[in-house]
């Protein structure tokens, strides 16, 4: 008999003397202390705001009573998860500093603050006797997540798992519009400090319960004002959080690679910091109770094995558990893949703990609402076999009760078994260290001599930032690395390997120079160094086909930094030294008078132009050797600045400058600091937030404007000679010209006494107006005047939509499948500053497989005009020969031009003559850059039909009046990843007056 038919709703099939047997045992697991008496107040709101029993479990429907311990009710007015309430973040940390004073069980720290200055908590909850020596339980912790310490000795490790308590941390409402969390766990925090039953007295004495109840401050305190006017309009629509933290909304749960944002950082090092076991994350959007610990294949592919069956063994021990409590929709599996690691719980899994993450059912708020579920969401299925109701009057108590049970479940479950976790905590920190001898690789090295210090140095801030130890070689070191395919190239079209791949030789000699950065692989955290070093391959069929995110991700592609994987352990006997945080190369001295700058696509080189404003800055349009050193067209050449401005300059950015006497001969144009504009619109912020961190990050200004901003704006360029326009995410062109529909009520994003923290970033009193027809035109005089509009995605489209980039369309997709997907590119115009810098190919990220066709007529199709079939017909001879007509001589037709994939087709005579959508030569689109032939198209992730994609224009610059129009595919400003494609943007930012067709410093020649 299956313990699922003690539920509720089936206890009357079994027999009854099971039954009873069976409720006593429940009863008994989870009784009471009789002696606690029970806060009958408390207890009767909490069923009275439960819509049913059956939501509710023998954990949390009563509150014991504390004649000291002050409850939820003192500082929400009510219990927590009642109805209408919803806590500032302000009121949860004061309700814990009150559970602190009140309780000797209570510890609550700061652990850092966010993009906008508010504090973020983290609060202790254990036994007074294991509170008062955290520090020694912290110590003998430390040892175990770092096994070197203990000379890797099983018996000492095992002797420090005897002494010590684990440390279970639990982060919530990280997903503003996701609102329960912190109600639920100040609540909890009460129960496990207060609570005498046996159950939750064994939780407390066993483990140490470490909470954030708010993730996202910025957000939370953003939902909570919509909330309140929500309630203050409770007849009206209320606006949409727009708006969720300071730049990104769902994306703050995608960084954990790269660690952008401050919550990420700040969550990662008090998991770090506090040595924790699990780092157990709150979200709310499925019905009832997703536990997606166990989750979907593919696995992340850089896992311990010993993690993976963790999950399954909690995973489902909550299930069992709820499910005898006899509370439907519990389950565990579901359709979330863990191959990501972007996801805030994954620091845990990335650093030898366990990641785990719930998905309750929240109303948005604190409305008690019918809520009504798609067949998708109530159905059974073999690993939901207990699904959620297809109809149901939900509250926020319910949805608190779910997240308290589920998690008291949990936290009981890994004190009950605290040893065996504490034991894999060590084996799994051992194992990370003994990578380089079992799994390998070795080693990660980054050479010395890369040409872009500057990428380097951010790829080596992202893990250092992941606490990954870095060393740096005292000499050369010479290892044998994979050898390279050699193949030679033909053409662009046509490639084949002049040696099958039998006949290579499979490994070279390779020396790297002292100087050289090594990322070993025998230190506990290098699992994070793997996963985001190496490359990702998903199968074009794999059993999975909704990825849950990117399938590609490897930072030394996305940065343009080699990373070389070293399998030999001899890498490891290279002479090195640590390398300690925040070092930087920048240097220069003696009095000269002009500064050089070589260009390899450094991000900071845009910095270095705003850090010195009233500097002359000149940009270099050919290559030139000074000082015995090779400068690369887009060098900067930089003078009437003093040596102390400059170097302060070049402490922030750690470029390397040559000082030089005089200017060298080369032809150059100066560039200004030119004045920029990121226009964003009032459906999403997400996308233009990554881009907008990025300009922060860099130090670069803008003004942030909206679309409708530019819709009543009819004279942008006497502002600006830039303006921005990232993607929106899902948008099509027609919404982002009309805005929201304008029926109903006007939804305000400001600030006014009701909604104190909206407003910040942008304000406006009525979010639905779009950008309108007349910011279309505004937009288009901007560019016409001699402005440039960068595009990328769906605004790319906008831009062909609206007519602003004439001759450019959409490739159409077919069967291509990309999923957040590295894709390798050629560079097509190496003459465009757009692409000074870059020498080496290019590795984009590429949402879904958007690219482009150009063509020389407006209307955008890339095939002749006048669309006659090449294929000959019926008739004499063989495919290749022509045909003959009989009685006449054969006349030879010109021969049909063949353009490559991404060119325009060329027009003869007879197709321009009277043709007004021919473009005018000048005007014509230029293809930048363009995805990569076939068989270097993937770099990592998930590609298939790739040859839909192979070869099409991937950055297009269009061009309109005096300006032009930049259109990417791809997504060159992403999550704090693309750091190779930064440039790409600085450079057209930079040079934005210098891309006509053809440049003006080069000499014309005239385009037939
Ligand atoms: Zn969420």
């Amino acid at each position: 008999m299956s313990f699922s038919a003690f539920s509720r709703g089936a206890a009357m099939l079994c027999a009854a003397f099971l039954c009873l047997q069976a409720t006593a045992q429940i009863d008994q697991t989870y009784a009471r202390d009789a002696k606690q008496a029970v806060d009958q107040d408390y207890t009767q709101r909490i069923n009275k705001y439960t819509t049913m029993p059956e939501l509710n479990s023998p954990l949390t429907n009563y509150l014991p009573a504390s004649s000291t311990v002050p409850t939820p009710q003192k500082v929400l007015g009510d219990v927590s998860g009642a109805p209408d309430i919803l806590p500032y973040a302000e009121d949860v940390y004061r309700y814990f500093r009150m559970l602190e004073s009140a309780s000797p069980r209570v510890k609550v720290f700061t652990i850092g603050h966010t993009e906008e200055g508010r504090e973020m908590i983290a609060v202790a909850v254990a036994d007074e006797s294991l509170l008062n020596n955290y520090k020694e339980n912290d110590a003998r912790l430390a040892k175990l997540a770092d096994p070197r310490t203990i000379n890797m000795n099983d018996a000492t490790a095992a002797d420090l798992v005897k002494q010590s308590v684990p440390v279970y941390y639990i982060t919530g409402t990280i997903h503003s519009p996701e609102t329960g969390a912190p109600t639920a766990l100040m609540e909890l925090a009460y129960r496990l400090a207060v609570d005498d039953s046996p159950y939750i007295q064994y939780i407390r004495t066993h483990m140490i319960t470490l909470i954030t109840p708010v993730v996202e401050v910025d957000g939370r305190d953003r939902m909570v004002d919509i909330y309140k006017w929500h309630k203050a309009h409770p007849n009206e629509n209320y606006p949409r959080l727009v708006y969720w933290g300071h730049y990104v909304a769902h994306d703050n749960n995608r960084d954990a690679m790269t660690l952008t944002l401050d919550l990420s950082r700040n969550v990662l090092n008090t998991y770090i910091g506090w040595h924790a076991q699990v780092l157990h994350d709150l979200h709310e959007s499925v019905p009832f109770l997703y536990d997606n610990t166990v989750g979907d294949e593919p696995y992340n592919a850089w896992l311990d094995p010993i993690l993976t069956n963790e999950w399954q063994m909690i995973g489902w021990n909550n299930v069992q558990e709820m499910t005898k409590f006899g509370m439907p929709g519990v389950f565990t599996h579901g359709d979330f893949d863990t191959w990501s690691p972007g996801y805030l719980m994954f620091l845990a899994a990335m650093h030898n703990g366990i990641s785990r993450l719930y998905e309750t059912f929240g109303n948005g708020g604190a409305d008690t609402v019918e809520r009504i579920l798609t067949p998708g969401e109530y159905s059974r299925t073999w690993f939901r076999q207990n699904p959620p109701y297809p109809k149901v009057k939900w509250s926020q108590r319910d949805n608190n009760n779910y997240e308290e049970t589920a998690l008291l479940v949990s936290l009981n479950y890994f004190a009950q078994n605290g040893q065996t976790f504490l034991n894999n905590f060590y084996l799994k920190s051992k194992r990370s260290i003994l990578k380089p001898n079992d799994s390998g690789p070795a080693a990660y090295v980054l050479p010395a001599n890369e040409d872009s210090k500057d990428r380097q140095r951010m790829l080596l801030d992202v893990l250092r930032a992941q606490h990954v130890e870095i060393s740096r070689t005292t000499e050369a070191a010479t290892v044998s690395v994979p050898a390279k395919p050699k193949r030679e190239k033909k053409d662009d079209t046509d490639d084949k390997d002049t040696k099958s791949k039998s006949e290579q030789p499979k490994t070279e000699q390779r020396t790297f120079p002292a100087g050289s950065y090594v990322i070993r692989m025998d230190q506990p955290y290098s699992r994070i160094a793997d996963a985001l070093l190496d490359r990702q391959y998903w199968a074009p069929d794999d059993p999975q086909k909704t990825p849950y995110d990117d399938t590609g991700w490897s930072l030394s592609a996305l940065f343009s930094v080699e990373a070389v994987r070293v399998t030999e352990p001899a890498i490891l006997k290279a002479r090195m030294e640590p390398v300690p945080a925040g070092e930087g190369t920048g240097s220069s001295g003696g009095p000269v008078s002009t500064y050089l700058v070589p260009n390899h696509a450094d991000p900071s080189l845009i910095t270095l132009r705003y850090l010195l404003k009233n500097a002359t800055v000149s940009v270099a349009d050919a290559s030139f050797t000074a000082n015995n050193q090779q400068f690369p067209p887009g060098s900067l050449i930089i003078k009437d600045v003093s040596h102390d401005d400059m170097m302060s300059a070049f402490q922030k950015t750690l470029l390397t400058p040559v000082g030089v006497v005089s200017a060298p001969s080369v032809p150059m144009h100066t560039v200004g600091a030119p004045r920029i504009a990121m226009m964003h619109t009032w459906l999403s912020t997400q996308g233009e937030g990554w881009w907008r961190q990025v300009l922060d990050k860099q130090g670069v200004p803008f003004d942030y404007i909206s679309t409708q901003t530019v819709s009543s704006e009819d004279d942008l360029r006497s502002k600006y000679d830039v303006i921005l326009f990232a993607p929106v995410g899902f948008s099509r062109t027609a919404q982002i010209i009309q805005g929201l529909p304008m029926w109903g009520n006007a939804l305000p994003w400001k600030k006014t006494d009701l909604t104190p923290n909206l407003g910040r970033i942008d304000s406006t009193d009525d979010m639905r107006p779009g950008l309108g027809y007349s910011g279309v035109d505004h937009l288009r005089h901007f560019v016409e005047q001699g402005g440039l509009l960068i595009t990328s995605g769906d605004t790319a489209e906008f831009a062909i939509e609206t007519g602003l980039a004439p001759g450019v369309s959409v490739t159409s997709h077919g069967d291509l499948k990309v999923v957040g997907t590295l894709l390798g590119t050629t560079v097509i115009d190496p003459k465009s500053p757009v692409l000074y810098g870059y020498s080496k190919p290019l590795t984009v990220y590429s949402e879904d497989g958007l690219s482009f066709n150009v063509s020389n007529t407006v209307g955008g199709t890339r095939g002749p005009r006048f669309g006659a079939g090449d294929e000959r017909p019926t008739g004499r001879g063989g495919p290749d020969d022509p045909d003959t007509p009989q009685g006449r001589p054969f006349i030879a037709p010109d021969e049909q031009p063949k353009p490559k994939t991404w060119e325009p087709m060329p027009l003869n005579e007879e197709q321009l003559r009277n043709n007004p959508n021919v473009i005018p030569a000048e005007l014509r689109p230029q293809v930048l850059l363009r995805f990569a032939d076939l068989d270097s198209l993937l770099v990592s992730g998930l590609l298939d039909k790739g040859n839909l994609l192979a070869q099409h224009a991937a950055v297009v610059a269009a061009h309109l009046g005096k300006g032009s129009v930049l259109l990417f595919a791809n997504n060159p400003l992403y999550r704090g990843e693309t750091i190779g494609s930064y440039p790409l943007v600085f450079n057209a930012i930079l040079n934005f007056d210098h891309l006509a067709n053809p440049p003006a410093t080069s000499k014309t020649t005239t385009d037939q």
